[in-house]
């Protein structure tokens, strides 16, 4: 086996290795964020921890009714994630259809 060959299986080997143990990394930084995802209140839980006033959905620590409302892993994910606007608090979860 010529040494140009040797090179290139090390360094193809290296690469896959690399490739693998990035997916890896990946998938469980997915995996953490689905599960902080899931441990967040529903909005009818949220609600319920609210005073009641009727004055609608409030952040619990600064009081802003400006909400946004982003997908756990793209924009079009029907998993939201609603944080406070304006100190940026995460909220609630919801999930559309
Ligand atoms: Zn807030």
């Amino acid at each position: 086996m010529s040494v140009i060959a040797i090179i290139i299986l090390v360094v193809g080997l290296a690469y896959a290795f690399h490739c693998f143990f990035s997916a890896n990394r990946i998938e469980e930084s997915e995996a953490r964020a689905l599960a902080d995802w899931e441990a967040l209140p529903t909005i009818d839980q949220y609600l319920e921890g609210t005073d009641g006033s009727g004055r609608g959905c409030r952040c619990t620590k600064c009081g802003s009714n400006s909400m946004r409302n982003r997908g756990l892993f793209s924009s079009a994910d029907p998993r939201r994630q609603f944080n406070c606007n304006h100190c940026g608090t995460v909220l609630y979860r919801n999930t559309t259809a």
